[in-house]
């Protein structure tokens, strides 16, 4: 409980930070992006000043990358929340992920097969999962299995004790299993914590679970993650269900490999 309540805390520093200075940082890094950029422009190619000059537009366009990510994260828009079958916000997401994973990493589909209905935002619910594909790829170094997989599930009174926001009642899981590294219990213990990383300067900014993790309890669900080292990992992600109607159930979908 502590722990949440420091994650909370966290997060919610982060958001004001984010919020406040963000928008304006931004501002400033495309003035000096843009001075970059004229300064390529003309100079020559094998001058020593061009490639200074390029070193400068780089790293203006990483931070430039982050602080887009942090505007993301602060949300100053509102969620908007409609009710959205995961089985559809999985299918888009294929779409999105296949190009980003690569060909030696091989997508899996485990989607069941009547509607799944949240009351979610279902872009920052694909982004959501988005960044566990990505995460899921950087672990797999290429090459493994990732499944996506969504159920049904009841919780009942003893599983919402493990969490103070969660109500008994039907619940959506969806699951997102690798085949990569795993990670060693340090790693797993501050999955959450906003800014943290193992990955190198410049390529990880510790963001991407951090955002999981405040999106998963605005939408007053939760999320587990189970992980061995050289084995894999998997995160479920439990969101309240919306009560589907028998017709809406009748809309049996295929399931997909
Ligand atoms: P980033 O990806 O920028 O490092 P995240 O918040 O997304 O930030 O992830 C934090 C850390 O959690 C990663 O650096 C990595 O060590 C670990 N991690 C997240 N997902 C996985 C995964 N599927 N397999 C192994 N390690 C993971």
């Amino acid at each position: 409980k502590e722990k949440q309540l420091r994650e909370s805390q966290k997060l919610e520093a982060v958001g004001m930070l984010a919020g406040g200075i963000a928008h304006e940082f931004n501002n400033l890094l495309q003035i000096i992006l843009s001075y970059a950029q004229f300064g390529i422009d003309s100079t020559q190619a094998g001058e020593p000043l061009h490639q200074d000059l390029k070193c400068i537009l780089k790293a203006g366009e990483r931070a430039s990358s982050l602080t887009r990510q942090l505007l993301g994260f602060s949300r100053r828009k509102p969620l908007c929340c409609v009710d959205i079958n995961v089985n559809d916000v999985i299918a888009e997401l294929v779409a999105l992920a296949k190009p980003l994973l690569g060909s030696r990493i091989t997508l899996r589909q485990n989607l069941h097969p009547h509607s799944v209905i949240v009351h979610a935002d279902s872009v920052e619910l694909q982004q959501a999962l988005l960044n566990c594909c990505i995460n899921s790829r950087d672990a797999m170094d290429g090459t493994g299995e990732l499944t996506l997989s969504t159920e049904p599930v009841d919780l009942d009174e003893a599983y919402c004790r493990k969490d103070e926001v969660l109500k008994p009642g039907p619940f959506v899981r969806i699951s997102i299993s690798d085949t990569g590294s795993g990670m060693p219990p340090n790693v797993l213990e501050r999955i959450f914590e906003p800014f943290f990383t193992t990955k190198e300067v410049g390529s990880g900014t510790g963001l991407g679970m951090a955002m999981v993790y405040g999106l998963v309890k605005q939408h007053q669900g939760h999320i587990e993650v189970e992980s061995e080292v050289g084995v894999g990992t998997t995160f479920r992600i439990l969101l309240p269900a919306v009560k589907t109607t028998a017709k809406e159930k009748e809309q049996v979908r295929p399931v997909a490999d």
